[in-house]
């Protein structure tokens, strides 16, 4: 197939006016696909044109968050994406069968990103998130590669050894010159009854990420948000409808919205 076009992918080409956004963090269940599948839903309660890619390949969590039961529909060579909440959604866990863990080398991974971006119908789109998978790793490098113009919000908790790891995620866009747009504060404390704050995972870990990856970059990396830990958020995303919609005056619900207005 030396000798074959690469697929076109539509986000890629000049003149694109599709604002790509990747989600990245150094590690797993930091919230990293809660927060990409509330920004979705935010923006497009927004009035956007929204897509989501779940390229977390190893961690698929989206189609549950959305609640997507459904494969895409072939129609001719093109993928039509199911759309949840107004957002139309794509990801790895979709073409797979139930159950079954994917062991896929990076050239596949490229391959299966490649085809979501090329052979999917996102029609005209305002925004294309992507839940990348933790670390840093072949999927983010093929993002960068396949779109070069996307730009990174790193999620990170408020912990010492996560921001370490999530600095190190956000440091491959500086290599990749991938703008990083900023950092999200997940779990950042818990609100007790008595409305103290209670930091089960200590604090500072977004201020930092975004300081040192403002040092690393060169260019401002602010902290979007601080998101708290709430309870209402983890049941929203296990029932398929996100925080944003589910519980919009939950504290949570609030910041999440308040970053995805800021992108
Ligand atoms: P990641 O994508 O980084 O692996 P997830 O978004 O899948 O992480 O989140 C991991 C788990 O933690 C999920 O069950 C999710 O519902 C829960 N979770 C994420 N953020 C919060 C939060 N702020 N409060 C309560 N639960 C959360």
């Amino acid at each position: 197939r030396g000798t074959d076009a690469e697929p076109q992918i539509p986000f890629a080409l000049p003149g694109s006016l599709t604002k790509v956004i990747a989600v990245a963090s150094g590690k797993g269940g930091v919230g990293k696909s809660t927060v990409t599948a509330n920004l979705a839903v935010a923006m497009a309660a927004d009035g956007l044109r929204v897509g989501v890619v779940d390229a977390d390949i190893y961690g698929f969590s989206i189609p549950r968050m959305l609640g997507v039961d459904r494969a895409p529909t072939k129609v001719d060579d093109m993928l039509l994406p199911p759309v949840a909440h107004d957002v139309k959604v794509v990801s790895i866990g979709m073409f797979v069968p139930a159950g079954q863990p994917v062991v896929w080398r990076g050239p596949m991974l490229h391959r299966a990103l490649q085809q979501f971006l090329a052979d999917v119908f996102w029609g005209d789109l305002d925004v294309l998130l992507l839940d990348l998978p933790p670390g840093t790793g072949d999927i983010a490098i093929s993002v960068a590669q396949l779109l070069p113009g996307s730009e990174i919000v790193v999620v990170t908790t408020p912990q010492v050894a996560a921001a370490e790891v999530a600095e190190r995620a956000g440091a491959v866009a500086a290599q990749t010159r991938q703008r990083v747009v900023g950092v999200v504060e997940n779990m950042a404390w818990l609100e007790q009854p008595d409305g103290s704050r209670l930091e089960l995972f200590g604090a500072g870990g977004g201020r930092r990420v975004a300081e040192n990856l403002t040092r690393l970059t060169g260019a401002d990396v602010p902290l979007l948000g601080q998101v708290p830990l709430d309870v209402e958020l983890r049941e929203a995303s296990d029932g398929g409808t996100p925080v944003v919609l589910a519980a919009p005056a939950s504290p949570a619900a609030v910041a999440l919205r308040a970053v995805a207005s800021t992108l």
